[in-house]
Order: structure tokens, then sequence, then C-alpha cells
């Protein structure tokens, strides 16, 4: 079996009145993120995280946030887009496995809305879809509510 794996990483600084974007739910907060798309960091780690194992650049360089295209744009179309990259490269994809980190609010209730949606861009099931979160017990920018950040593992087969 020829399997590659990949990581992925992104922050976004959280504003007052903004929409929050997880995981391609919208959470109901009284803060968002600030992005030139709409800020989805769960989305925005597994595409980098999908792009690395595939050996194909990163999400910046596919999606630049210096253009018109992607402004405002609804992170699951960048999914789609990136999950059609890996798939002309070469690969299937065969899991996901993200975490993310914030104080507030709870995200537990959309957890599964967030799976099903992923999966459905990803042609898989939602069992392969997995989302963690936690808090940095109020230390540091999460636990100062200044920003949010997203790490996903992406596991695909050649
Ligand atoms: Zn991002």
């Amino acid at each position: 079996m020829n399997l590659k794996i990949g990581q992925g990483i992104d922050f976004h600084r959280l504003e007052t009145g903004l929409t929050l974007w997880l995981g391609g739910v919208r959470i109901p907060s009284d803060k968002g993120c600030v992005a030139h798309s709409d800020g989805d960091v769960i989305l925005h780690a597994i595409c980098d995280a999908m792009l690395g194992a595939a050996g194909i650049e990163d999400i910046g360089h596919h999606f630049p946030d210096t253009s018109d295209e992607f402004k405002n744009i609804d992170s699951k179309i960048l999914l789609k887009k990136t999950f059609d990259l890996i798939k002309k490269a070469g690969f299937n994809f065969i899991n996901a496995d993200c975490t993310v980190c914030l104080e507030r609010p709870k995200i537990a209730p959309y957890v599964t809305e967030m799976r099903s949606l992923i999966s459905a861009i990803l042609e898989t099931t939602s069992e392969n879809i997995s989302i963690k979160a936690t808090t940095t017990e109020k230390m540091g920018f999460t636990g100062r509510e200044e920003g949010v950040v997203a790490m996903a593992v992406v596991l695909l087969k050649k």
C-alpha cells in the first residue's frame, strides 16, 4: 500500500461581531475569525494536511489570499477544490484527525454536523473524519480569546 501522511495547521484572529465558521458549520458566538475567506481553521488545516500528504504545495499557493476569487469564500468550496487537486495527483482520501483549540464556545454540539459535512465533500463516511476540541486552560492567545488554531493529520492512498 502506498500511503502518504500529511499535517496541517491554521490560525486566525478572533474579533467581536464577525461570524464564526468551524468545520463548515456556522457556530453561534459573539466573536468570529478575521480572514480573507470565511476563516474556517478546521477546514483550512485539513486542506493543508491533504496537500502536504500529496506533496503539492500548500493552501496559500493554490488559493492565494490576494485573489478576489477567494474573498469571503465558503471554505467548503476550498475543501472540495483541494479534494479535486489530490485526486488529480492520483490520491484517494483515507482519514483525517483534527483538533481545534479555542476557549469558547463549546463545539461538541456541532461535531456530528461537521463530520457529516466534511465526509460528504471528501466522498467518505463520518467515522473517517475525527474532530476534537480542547482549550489552553485560559493560557496564551487562545486562552485570551484572541484567536483560534486547528491542527489536522490526513492519510492518503496513492
Ligand atoms: Zn485559514
